[in-house]
């Protein structure tokens, strides 16, 4: 067991979660790419109930962005770090990027490939591509 960690841009939400995580995929859909202003959103499963978040109790804040989900978001520096939904409980996602150093596995998967864009090559990687992963 390691301690994962990382933070928000200003640091002022920091998270520690113990290995292992559960999964980590790359996000295709178009809600995380709005979230993020990015083209992918590459996603750390983690058990919501070992993951601790440190934000000094006044800079996480949650947005509803559809029927039983939400996400994290850091409301000094607006980095988007979190998300999770009743489809699928007892999860945490933390934004890779958001990690400092490694993680204990690579990503997995590509999914909601169906709504990629068109606009940034990437490269054959080996990894499936799917829809939506519980369809
Ligand atoms: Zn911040
Ligand atoms: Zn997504």
């Amino acid at each position: 067991m390691t301690l994962l960690h990382g933070s928000c841009l200003c640091g002022g939400v920091a998270f520690r979660a113990p290995t292992p995580s559960l999964w980590v995929a790359h996000c295709h859909c178009s809600m995380c790419r709005r979230a993020h202003g990015a083209p992918v959103v590459t996603w750390v499963g983690l058990r919501a109930a070992s993951v601790q978040i440190d934000d000094g109790g006044e800079h996480l804040t949650w947005y509803a962005s559809s029927p039983g989900a939400e996400r994290g978001f850091c409301s000094r520096c607006g980095s988007p770090m979190f998300f999770r939904a009743e489809r699928w409980p007892g999860e945490l996602h933390i934004a890779r990027a958001l990690f400092q150093g490694e993680v204990d596995r690579a990503p997995q998967l590509h999914v909601f490939w169906d709504t990629h864009v068109d606009w940034l090559a990437l490269g054959e990687d080996g990894l499936k591509r799917v829809g939506d992963p519980k369809d």
